[in-house]
């Protein structure tokens, strides 16, 4: 089931976790790797009938792949149970209307992911009547104030994943539970090997497994993780009848993922940290934001909830937009591309819109996802495109 076993239970390191964690060779006659079980059917004992009851009846209720891939996040979050979706959006989506009802209040960081925004603000807001107040997150004063006698959400995303904005999760959920009030934190760019949500009293974590955590650019996926009664309720309700599952096939592509994340963040990180080191060093960048680095804005709140930043960053290079657009397509080793949390390097120039002006993003910024590649090509491959620039 989507629960931790007693026998998961024994893993308390992640990488152990990763490698071991639903491993059940006496199930499985032996293999190594799980079966696929690539069934939308699981047949029912007859009324007096011999088969034992595997629990098991419909894939999009449950299904044994699937079930170990949930496993293995939920030790990760230190939840007792996670639930695994067909992508980032439908684990999002679902933890969100566990706790809304129409007409009620949402307060949400205003950097959070666009789509959760757009979800929020052009979906929830315009069809169920959900108002909705945006924050910076960035004191929990300022979420205080947004609070109504009416809000159910507190929706967070730490760090975000353009300029990396934090919040103080102990502060936050304190505030919240002292209001009964339920939190939401979209956990994708951290992952739980060096930040745990759940830990610090947010109620729920949700992912994009679609980056770190299948961490390959094969699956569109996504999870959420929880204490015990949120993870039934939105198995039987949110994901039941709206259905988006995680496919078996899908689940163990994810599995395989999961089994390396604890050698691929670290190297994503290691990487990263030099790229943002020697970014910051160039006399063609303005400004870099990379939590973890001596610059950061937020840096109590890194080194309180945080032992590490992974591979993504962005900065605003010298010049406009145009240097901007130079500088990307001159580069070699890094693809054009808006996704992250693959083994691939990707860059892209973000144009500037109201959402992002609203939320203090700067004009003119390039994010980058620092990929598993040989960290000196990529530099070297940075330099020399950074040479078309003007200087800073
Ligand atoms: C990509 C992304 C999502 C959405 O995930 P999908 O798997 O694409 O639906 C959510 N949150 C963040 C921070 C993301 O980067």
């Amino acid at each position: 089931m989507a629960f931790l076993t007693e026998e998961d239970r024994r893993y308390t390191t992640p990488e152990d976790i990763c490698a071991h964690v639903g491993d059940e060779y006496e199930k499985f006659m032996g293999a190594v790797v799980p079966p696929v079980f690539q069934n939308s059917l699981f047949v029912r004992p007859k009324a007096g009938g011999g088969m034992p009851d595997a629990g098991y009846a419909y894939t999009r209720m449950s299904n044994p792949t699937t079930d170990i891939a949930e496993r293995k996040i939920a030790a990760l979050e230190g939840g007792d149970g996670a639930l695994c979706f067909s992508s980032g959006m439908g684990a999002i989506s679902s933890a969100i209307m566990h706790f809304v009802r129409a007409n009620c209040h949402v307060v949400l960081v205003d950097t959070a992911y666009g789509c959760t925004l757009g979800f929020i603000k052009d979906y929830l807001h315009q069809r169920f009547n959900v108002d909705y107040t945006l924050v910076s997150g960035e004191s929990v004063d300022e979420i205080r104030a947004a609070i109504r006698p009416d809000t159910r959400l507190i929706y967070l995303e730490s760090p975000s994943s353009l300029v990396f904005r934090m919040q103080d999760l102990d502060a936050v959920a304190a505030l919240a539970r002292e209001k009964g009030i339920g939190t939401v934190i979209d956990n994708s760019y951290a992952t739980p090997l060096y930040q745990q949500p759940l830990k610090h009293g947010v109620d729920m974590v949700c992912h994009t497994a679609s980056k770190y955590l299948g961490g390959h650019s094969d699956i569109v996926a996504g999870a959420v993780a929880a204490r015990r009664e949120i993870i039934e309720s939105i198995q039987n309700y949110e994901r039941a009848w709206l259905g988006s599952s995680m496919d078996p096939h899908q689940a163990s592509l994810l599995i395989r993922g999961l089994r390396t994340l604890t050698v691929r963040v670290p190297q994503h990180a290691a990487n990263a940290e030099k790229v943002a080191a020697f970014l910051e060093n160039s006399p063609k960048i303005r400004r870099v934001f990379y939590p973890g680095s001596r610059t950061f804005e937020q840096n109590e709140l890194f080194h309180r909830y945080m032992t590490r930043a992974t591979g993504l960053l962005s900065f605003v290079p010298a010049g406009g937009w145009e240097d901007a657009v130079r500088f990307t397509s001159r580069l070699r080793c890094f693809q054009n591309g808006c996704s992250w949390g693959g083994f691939e390097s990707l860059c892209i120039p973000l144009g500037q819109d109201e959402a992002g002006r609203a939320a203090g993003r700067p004009d003119n910024l390039v994010r980058m996802h620092v990929g598993l590649e040989n960290v000196d090509t990529l530099i070297a491959d940075i330099s020399q495109a950074l040479d078309t620039l003007p200087d800073a």
